[in-house]
């Protein structure tokens, strides 16, 4: 059972978080029109799997449209090779509720995303905000990396 420190922990990086989820509009590119990779993606994506055990696609486009993208941009080298094959959640709605990932724990689990209209208002606590990646898609510095900044890093096994 969490308690209420557990949750707050999240932004100190105590917390052991197991699964981040990830928007891909607006959040890792343009939009599934124009597909314009945010500078900074690939080191980012890379950065995700060595620090999480498990990272999910947590989008509003359709899995296959989102496997084809991904696999452009892995053709590009964009992403890493494995970004076509990542876990996609089935959800439905308009908010994207934690719970739609399965057996994911939901008090270990967050959200990387730019809309704050998708987000479970109980589950605030448990969303990385993004800055909406848009038109004409130039942003000064890496904004990725700073989102890095605020994901927490888990303790290695062993680590105190
Ligand atoms: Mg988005």
């Amino acid at each position: 059972m969490a308690s209420r420190e557990e949750a707050r922990a999240v932004d100190d990086g105590t917390r052991h978080i197991e699964v981040l989820a990830l928007d891909l509009e607006g959040t890792l590119i343009s939009n599934a029109v124009s597909q314009i990779p945010r500078r900074g993606l690939h080191e980012f994506l890379v950065e995700c799997v060595e620090r999480f055990p498990r990272v999910v696609m947590f989008t509003t486009v359709p899995e296959a449209r989102f496997r084809a993208i991904a696999r452009a941009l892995a053709g590009e080298g964009a992403v890493p090779e494995w970004f076509p094959d990542l876990e996609y959640v089935h959800w439905h709605g308009a908010i994207k509720d934690l719970r739609f990932i399965t057996d994911a724990p939901l008090e270990r689990t967050i959200l990387v995303d730019d809309c704050g209209d998708v987000i479970q208002p109980a589950q605030t606590e448990q969303w990385i905000s993004v800055p909406l990646f848009e038109h004409p898609y130039e942003e000064p510095g890496y904004v990725l990396e700073e989102v890095l900044t605020r994901l927490p890093r888990p303790k290695r096994r062993g680590e105190k």
